[in-house]
């Protein structure tokens, strides 16, 4: 009997809630917006406390779907991954004072690309293909390339006077044929 009146009771709840999802939508819409200091400092409270508990929590994760996720990653394809690394390009180039004028056409060209050393030094390429800028100045169009992660990584702070210095010692040397 007392089990049969909670199931009713269940069943009207559910009645309710259903039939007033429009209401419901807006109630709690108005109460986030109302409330929104106190809900931002709870959840930031709420992840202070549990910092380390989160932090194992998306490793664990992370670990254990290692290879969607990154495969997630690879997919360049995919528009909200292609506008979260174009706003982070570019919110790190204001963060360093540089230049910022890339078209989300020119990055996505450049993350679809190969390695721009791919064809020379192929066999050492590894990592996600980023985006690298061919001198010191302002990222534009005209001005990147699509870099592996290690190439990024060894091509960093070469500045063309470099690369020139380089080249020349390299032909005085014989180690580079001019023309090559
Ligand atoms: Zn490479």
């Amino acid at each position: 009997m007392i089990a049969d009146k909670k199931a009713q009771a269940n069943e009207r709840a559910k009645k309710w809630y259903q039939g007033h999802k429009e209401y419901r939508r807006a109630y709690n819409k108005k109460y986030r917006e109302e409330h929104k200091d106190q809900l931002k400092k709870f959840k930031k409270r709420y992840r202070d406390e549990h910092k380390d508990q989160i932090n194992a929590h998306n490793n664990k994760h992370y670990a254990e779907h290692k290879d969607e996720i990154n495969a997630r990653r690879r997919e360049t394809g995919n528009v909200n991954t292609l506008g979260r690394e174009y706003s982070r390009i570019k919110c790190k180039a204001k963060q360093r004072g540089i230049g910022f004028n890339l078209s989300l056409e020119k990055l996505k060209e450049i993350k679809l690309s190969p390695c721009a050393f791919a064809e020379i030094d192929g066999e050492n390429c590894a990592g996600i293909i980023t985006v690298d800028r061919l001198t010191n100045g302002a990222y534009t169009d005209n001005d990147v390339i699509a870099l592996c992660h290690y190439h990024n990584t060894m091509k960093s702070n070469m500045t063309p006077q470099i690369v020139e210095a380089l080249y020349k010692i390299y032909l005085e040397r014989g180690i580079l044929k001019r023309g090559v």
